[in-house]
């Protein structure tokens, strides 16, 4: 009997030391204006929005992440990579508080998990071969072989919409895929103009690659959180509208992005944060 209530006593301290450690956050960081640490994904292989160099990180994504982070109050980063297809996995299981990962907002992904934002909008194009003349767009595909990302908005497009045209090559990082356009082994990648651009503009590139230039999608990047955290919603937006306010976003954007040649909408950027649910 006695061993019986220690077990018992044993299994609810588990217990409320569970629900505690919930109340005061995830174990990727405290809610907002608690500081401390905050585990923050992206992408590593995105140049221009999130990209791994050495010890570093640059990129758009990253200027975001870093501004919103401390904004939050938060006094340290550390940045875990989180590839398309494991975005949600990553957040429900509390292995990153926050994701900057040219995360697309969709109704599809909101019974998942929660977006801050959008603070970005961009649009899925085409990446070709700079000599390339015959796809000019996604009705130019018919029996070409396309590479995109398992997982990602762009993927799913090509699936839904024009799966009987063209043969998908699925990877898991974009990367991959311009790789093998640069070695001939497919026609086209395809994902948002803005990765695209990025991608182009790479020495080890320049001259052999181009960007179609003909958007078919809007792809409204938001902030990835938790399913549900409205608190944490709202404070990410209020950095983000803080951000565009004080010239940040515009700066952080012109030393990323505007290097790569890329121009963005203005007619659509930046776009104002959506209302949390
Ligand atoms: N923005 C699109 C998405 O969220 C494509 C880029 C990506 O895979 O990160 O799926």
């Amino acid at each position: 009997m006695p061993f019986l209530k220690a077990l018992a006593a044993t299994a609810s301290a588990v217990v409320l030391g569970a629900s505690l450690t919930a109340c005061a956050g995830s174990p990727a960081g405290g809610d907002p204006g608690t500081g401390g640490k905050v585990i923050v994904g992206i992408k590593f292989d995105q140049p221009g929005l999130g990209l791994k160099e050495g010890d570093g990180y640059t990129g758009f994504d990253v200027e975001v992440a870093k501004y919103v982070a401390k904004d939050l109050g938060y006094t340290e980063v550390e940045f875990k990579e989180t590839p398309s297809a494991q975005r949600e996995t990553l957040l429900a299981s509390d292995q990153v508080k926050m994701i900057f990962a040219t995360y697309s907002i969709t109704d599809d992904r909101k019974k998942k998990v929660s977006f801050g934002g959008p603070y970005f909008q961009a649009g899925q194009d085409l990446l070709v071969a700079a000599a390339n003349t015959a796809i000019t767009g996604p009705e130019t595909l018919n029996g070409k072989k396309l590479c995109s990302v398992t997982g990602s908005t762009s993927a799913k497009k090509i699936q839904d919409q024009f799966a009987n045209q063209v043969q998908l090559q699925e990877y898991d990082t974009y990367s991959k895929c311009v790789d093998a356009l640069a070695s001939g082994s497919i026609d086209a990648v395809t994902t948002d103009n803005v990765i695209l651009a990025g991608f182009a503009a790479q020495a080890q590139y320049a001259g052999k690659l181009k960007v179609v230039g003909k958007t078919f999608s809007t792809e409204r990047y938001g902030v990835g959180i938790k399913m549900g955290d409205t608190k944490l919603c709202n404070a990410i937006n209020t950095s983000l509208a803080k951000m565009v306010t004080d010239g940040s976003w515009q700066k952080a954007l012109d030393a990323t992005v505007g290097k790569s040649g890329f121009t963005p909408d203005t007619a659509v950027n930046p776009p104002k944060p959506d209302a949390c649910a």
